[in-house]
Formats: C-alpha cells, structure tokens, sequence
C-alpha cells in the first residue's frame, strides 16, 4: 500500500467517499431518550479497540485518501486519553480535517486541548435550552454543564462551531426559535435533525417525528432566513439568518433524502466498519487492527466501497426501530 496521499475512493455507485466517522468509544455519560435506553448495556472494556488501534486504522484510512474524520461515540470526550490519539490523527499528513461531536459535558475542561490537539470544528449536541427538560431528555445530564462547554469552546477559537439539535414534535418544537437565537448569540451555526429510526427505544419514535419543513416553515414565522448553497461536507442544507454569521441547518434523512450524494464510512469502537448508518452490513476490522496488518484493512475498505448499499430505506410513517443498532453504537 502507497504511503503516499491517495484521491479518495468511489464506491461501486460512482460516489466519492471522503469523510470517516471513527466512534471511539460506546459509553456515555448521558441517555438520551431517543438514542439509548435507561440502561443500556455497554461492552466489555475488552471488545473495544485500543487507541493504537484506532491510529492505524485512522492512518490507512487516511493512505487510501479519506481527508475528513469526525471523532464521535458514544461520548468521545469520556474514552480515557483521547486527546492523544486526537493529536496523532489531526497530525496525519494528507488529512484535511480532524473534527468532533460531542455531548458537550466535558467541553469545559477540554476545549482548550481539543484545539491544541487540531481539531478544526466542532459539533456540540443541544435539544433544549430548559434545564428541568434536558433532565428529563437525557435521563441524567445537567445543561448547565453543556452551556459552560459551549462557552469553552467559543472562546477556545474553533474555526466553527455548530450545535446539532434532534426535532421533536411536543419536546422542542416551541423551542426551535430560541435555539437559533441561542446559537447566534453564541456565533455558532445549529442543524436541526429529524430523528431516526435507529435502536429499539420504546415505540415513542413515530408520535414524535417533526419533518424539517415544519421546522423551518416554523422559524420563517420569526426569522428572515435565505437558503444557500453552503456545504459543511455532510448532508446539511443550510439558511442564512440575516444580519448574523450564524446559519442555520437541516439534517433531513426521511424528507429529503441525501444516500446519493453520500461521502462516509463509519467505524465503531470495536472495530466494525459500516458502509451506511441505516442499513445492517459490515465489515470487521478488530482482527487486521490487531494483527496490526494494514494491507488487510485497505482490503477491508475495498469491500465495503463495493458493498456500500445505495441508501437506507427508513420510512418516517412506522419508524419503529428499523436498525437495530442505536446510533451511539454505531458512532453518531
Ligand atoms: N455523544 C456525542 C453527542 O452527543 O453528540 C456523539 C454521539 S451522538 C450518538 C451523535 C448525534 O446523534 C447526537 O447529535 C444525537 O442527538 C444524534 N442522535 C442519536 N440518536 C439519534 C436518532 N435516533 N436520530 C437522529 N439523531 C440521533
């Protein structure tokens, strides 16, 4: 295998793919109604691949001309010394990008080593602005903890910083407008994102499901917002709100859906390596990670470009769990 940097890959549909989301850890600290359950089962520390592992899966995806990782979970911040791994990706030569989403409950005390670290822009997770609601959301969580982060990390100096709000009919859909306005106080963008059916949670998905037209048509009413052609290269479609840096996203999954224009692999922590979010193959790559055998997980990847299925096939109608993985599983 070339060391050299390489173009990116295509898929067998012709798709360039680019972008990695390397899930570095299943934990986290929160459990958010419409991602885990109450007490979701965690592997065993055993299962999940060491740092030195997840670096040179991150260095062969980056030889065969991936320029853009997202370091996700789980909750990435609570992997033990992910800043260091973070530092050796951010410095792999060839790698444009280094970014992160985050549940933003160690923001606080990370931010400033996060940057250090290279990583360029950063998600921040948000469904509420009212404290006794994200309680209740998240089953543990404490906003004021996310807020602190959020402060953190705008004055830690990233290139952006874009908060990542789930819509929720009857949870935040009252909430919407106040959300954008929170993220232009802040300079910040904010994507909206319709849920999906992803792990067993317990039937209350469908009751829920705000399609993104109804979120914007919603912020319209307060808003003057103007559609642009700005990409963060993933699927978001984004509105500028006037007077303001700050734009404002929709993750449409179910309404407009973007499998065509679809760029990414994800990985989990145990190595498993899914060619698209919403379908149920893989190819697994704990085994070559540990015999350290690069050449195998190139191999790896030329199987899952030849396998990437065309799309998902989630129907908002009856979006009971249609995938069984929830989406912490699989690397958000
Ligand atoms: N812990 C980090 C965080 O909170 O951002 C990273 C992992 S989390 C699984 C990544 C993102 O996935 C979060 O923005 C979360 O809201 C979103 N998410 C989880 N389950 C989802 C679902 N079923 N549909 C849509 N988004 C979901």
């Amino acid at each position: 295998m070339s060391t050299l940097a390489a173009n990116p890959p295509t898929d067998r549909a012709g798709r360039t793919v680019s972008y990695l989301r390397l899930s570095v850890t299943d934990r986290c600290d929160l459990r958010c109604r419409y991602c885990l359950p109450e007490q979701p089962r965690f592997l065993p520390k055993a299962q999940i691949l060491t740092l030195e592992q997840l670096l040179l899966i991150a260095q062969v995806f980056v030889g065969r001309g991936i320029t853009k990782i997202r370091i996700t979970g789980g909750e990435p911040l609570a992997r033990r010394n992910v800043i260091w791994l973070i530092e050796r990706i951010a410095a792999l030569p060839g790698l444009a990008e280094t970014v992160l989403t985050t549940n933003g409950t160690r923001l606080a005390a990370m931010a400033d080593d996060l940057r250090c670290a290279g990583i360029a822009r950063i998600n921040v997770s948000l469904d509420t602005l009212d404290a006794a609601k994200f309680t209740r959301l998240t089953r543990t969580g404490d906003l004021a903890q996310v807020t602190a982060g959020l402060a953190a990390a705008a004055a830690a100096g990233f290139a952006a910083i874009r908060i990542n709000t789930v819509l929720m009919n009857g949870f935040n859909d009252d909430e919407l407008t106040a959300l954008v306005e929170f993220a232009d106080q802040l300079g910040a963008d904010i994507s909206f994102i319709e849920e999906m059916p992803l792990g067993d949670i317990d039937g209350s998905r469908p009751h829920r499901y705000l399609e993104a037209g109804a979120a914007l048509a919603i912020l319209h009413r307060r808003f003057a917002l103007t559609e642009t052609d700005y990409s963060s290269g993933g699927p978001a479609r984004y509105w500028q709100l006037a007077n303001s840096p700050t734009r404002v996203g929709f993750i449409a999954p179910h309404s407009r859906n973007f499998c065509a224009s679809c760029n990414r692999l994800r990985i989990t922590c145990t190595g498993d390596l899914y060619p698209c979010l919403g379908q149920n193959g893989r190819v697994a790559l704990a085994a070559a990670a540990a015999a350290g055998d690069r050449q195998a997980i190139s191999d790896a990847i030329d199987r899952a470009l030849a396998n990437k299925p065309d799309g998902h096939h989630f129907a908002a109608a009856n979006a009971g769990a249609q995938v069984l993985r929830y989406m912490a599983t699989t690397g958000g």
